[in-house]
């Protein structure tokens, strides 16, 4: 008996519960608690014993904190083999969200019931880890070679109905589930059945692992490209049906030690820290509470009013929508109305949902309907003079304590606050397209926006199932202001000579989701250059800057919308393809300004890009615009299509060095045009001192 482990026996029946809130993590605590009764047990005897969880869920998972110190005595293998080898059944009675440990530890049982609505989980890829406590091992032995790997390759959890389908539990209760668990073990003694191990299966499938492996590499070498830990995955799995239990157990922890010291292990585990660390922000006070937010406004109909106002009425949150006239209000409305359509087509919405979400959104051309909204995110054009006018509007029309949000992707919204009379009200709340899909909120905290509008901000995020950044004012924020440099080599790559297809696969095969010139055509080629020719006086004298994008919008290819930009998008699939008369003009174009041509190869077009982009991050850590270097690899892996296997621009920047970046920095101003290539001074400085971001943001957290 521990704090978090107990049990009791009655007419014979052992009850072994865990409870550890908030989730039953397998903490060193549990472990030695499990370890502690499943002992005592062997000296009570009882017939039979039920494991089982208080509290919301059966063991959630392992101890994420573990991977930094190592994991403790006792071990998982350790302790599962205890339960393995009981004498008598043990029946694992789970419920709630089941994953990693927890699924390893309920098959290390004999026998297993589940109560509805149970799901059970295998998530370790996500992490670039493998279950590391027996279930590479057991869990073909217990379901088979072919669903083990999907459950494990997918990462999706098993529903109640479908790992009894599968084999993985015994049965589904819908009632008292330790009661049914009691019964179920009474009824194996009732019958002798004894314990029945997984570890002495065999695994179905088993005589085709050759080729069910090779298939299954083959396969993650296209859709998990680059990543090294799915493959690691498949050793461990193949090893179930090629060694003995206790061999294939201790291979398997050869092989997960070694991915949880991989690069890719610790970039997942960097980002699931990261976006927990994202919402503390220095200097707030602890005790500043968010305001309530019940009702929503936003103006704008468009592709973003449209998007964000789906994010809030999913979450349940009346939402009124403004714009200039009822057509683009019912425009609106009918995009809102086709993407719930779709997803009821798609099996991912009930058709009830779909229409109670539909009537929480309400629209009017009269500002006053916004005067009950808590918050009132604007999303109109991204044009100055409009936001100002619209934001003067709205200062006449919110409540006191209302929240004024802008959309807005680039501009400085501490001249949009300076408009009204409570600028501690106004706050950037940066959506990414399509709004309703995306990961990232970008909160833009203004010079004067006051500490609870910025909390309420976080908290929003959280009730819409986003991740909230803050950033501090300037051109495009954290994310945007990255993306010029980066977007600026890549354009500069096709004026020397590169096609946009060699330079996009230079960074699709890097790992981006979308190379940066399919992005633009996808977005609008013009979205960008408008922002560009309105910024003309701020931005570098060089004819080459962003040329291509000019040259595109000026013959209205701009992109996907057009049929054409940096590519052709023609039949029905509008798959994109090279258009030669693009090449040629934008060729001819560096030509004629004088840009020598020299064809960069691919790994010259990936330390460009991403090169200028973490200069560019350094820049935002030294004046304050990001608060953390993880708070940049937040945003670039929820909002920008950075693999997340990479960790994001900064933790990559740390795994290359430092030193080597400055270096190549350095030697960029020597071959190309020097104005881009000075190095920031906090990456100066961290390089020749052999820091890293990470050392500098555990330095500036002290
Ligand atoms: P959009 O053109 O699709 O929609 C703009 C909407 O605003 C239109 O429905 C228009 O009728 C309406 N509008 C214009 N003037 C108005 C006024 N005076 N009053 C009320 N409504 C008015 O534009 P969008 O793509 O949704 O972009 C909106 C904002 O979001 C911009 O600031 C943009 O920079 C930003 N943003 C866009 C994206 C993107 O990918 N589209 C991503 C992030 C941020």
């Amino acid at each position: 008996m521990t704090e978090v482990v107990s049990y009791s026996i009655k007419d014979e029946i052992a009850v072994v519960t865990v409870d550890s809130p908030p989730v039953n993590t397998m903490t060193r605590e549990v472990r030695a608690g499990l370890k502690e009764c499943f002992e005592a047990l062997r000296k009570e005897s009882p017939k039979a014993i039920v494991l089982t969880c208080a509290g919301k869920t059966f063991l959630s998972g392992g101890d994420m904190r573990e991977f930094e110190t190592g994991v403790l005595e006792p071990g998982y293998h350790e302790v599962l083999r205890l339960i393995e080898d009981s004498t008598v059944p043990v029946v694992a009675a789970v419920h709630g969200t089941v994953m990693g440990g927890g699924v390893e530890t309920a098959i290390a049982c004999h026998y297993r019931i589940a109560a509805e609505g149970t799901r059970l989980g295998l998530p370790e890829i996500t992490l670039g880890i493998i279950p590391g406590a027996g279930g590479t091992q057991r869990m073909p032995r217990l379901i088979g070679l072919e669903p083990a790997l999907d459950m494990m390759l997918s990462a999706k959890p098993l529903t109640a109905g479908q790992a009894k389908d599968a084999g993985l539990v015994d049965a589904v209760v819908g009632g008292e589930l330790v009661e049914a668990a009691v019964a179920y073990a009474r009824d194996l003694v009732t019958k002798g059945a004894g314990p029945r191990r997984t570890r002495e299966r065999s695994v179905a499938g088993g005589e085709k692992v050759a080729e069910v492996i090779a298939a299954r590499r083959a396969q993650a070498a296209k859709t998990m490209r680059n990543r090294n830990s799915p493959n690691v995955l498949l050793d461990a799995v193949e090893a179930s049906v090629t060694r003995q239990f206790d061999d294939g157990i201790t291979f398997e922890r050869t092989l997960s030690n070694q991915v949880e010291r991989a690069v890719e292990g610790r970039a997942f585990r960097h980002l699931f820290f990261a976006e927990r660390e994202v919402r503390k922000i220095p200097g707030l006070p602890a005790d500043v509470k968010a305001r309530p937010i019940t009702r929503l406004g936003i103006v704008g109909a468009g592709t973003m009013g449209g998007g964000i106002a789906m994010c809030f009425a999913n979450a349940g949150i009346p939402v009124t929508i403004l714009d200039t006239s009822q057509a683009n209000l019912d425009r609106g409305l009918a995009t809102i109305g086709k993407n719930y359509e779709r997803s009821v087509t798609r099996g991912s919405l009930k058709a009830e949902q779909r229409d109670q979400r539909l009537g929480l959104i309400t629209t009017s051309l009269d500002y006053a309907a916004l005067g009950t909204a808590d918050v009132i995110i604007e999303a109109v054009f991204e044009n100055m003079v409009l936001k100002k006018d619209i934001f003067a509007k709205l200062d006449a029309v919110a409540k006191p304590g209302a929240i004024l949000g802008t959309n807005t992707s680039t501009l400085d919204i501490d001249e949009i606050a300076a408009v009204t009379q409570r600028p501690q009200d106004i706050i950037g709340l940066h959506f990414f397209s399509p709004a309703n899909v995306m990961q990232l909120l970008e909160i833009v905290q203004c010079t004067k926006t006051a500490s609870d509008v910025v909390v309420t901000a976080l908290d929003i995020a959280k009730t819409i199932k986003k991740v909230g950044v803050v950033a501090k004012v300037c051109y495009g924020f954290i994310g945007n202001r990255m993306m010029d440099p980066y977007g600026r080599e890549a354009e500069h790559c096709v004026l020397e000579g590169a096609t946009p297809e060699e330079v996009d696969s230079a960074l699709e095969s890097w790992g981006m989701a979308m190379g940066i010139l399919a992005v633009y055509d996808m977005a609008g080629v013009d979205i960008g250059h408008l922002t560009r020719v309105a910024r003309a006086h701020l931005l570098p004298k060089d004819p080459g800057f962003y040329r291509p994008s000019a040259m595109l919008t000026e013959r209205g290819w701009i992109g996907q919308k057009a049929g054409r930009g940096y590519y052709r998008y023609d039949g029905a699939e509008r798959k994109r393809t090279p258009d030669p008369e693009v090449i040629a003009m934008l060729h001819e174009e560096g030509k004629r300004l004088n840009i020598t041509q020299r064809k960069p190869d691919r790994q010259e077009i990936q330390e460009r890009c991403l090169y200028a982009m973490i200069n560019e991050g350094a820049l935002l850590l030294e004046e304050g615009i990001a608060l953390r270097a993880s708070d940049i690899d937040v945003v670039y892996t929820a909002g920008y299509g950075f693999p997340r296997y990479r960790g994001g621009p900064m933790f990559y920047a740390d795994t290359v060095g430092l030193k080597l970046i400055y270096d190549k920095i350095l030697e960029f101003q020597k071959t190309l045009d020097p104005q881009y290539w000075q190095p920031a001074p906090l990456l100066k400085k961290l390089a020749l001192a052999g820091s890293s971001f990470a050392q500098y943001q555990a330095e500036q957290s002290r």
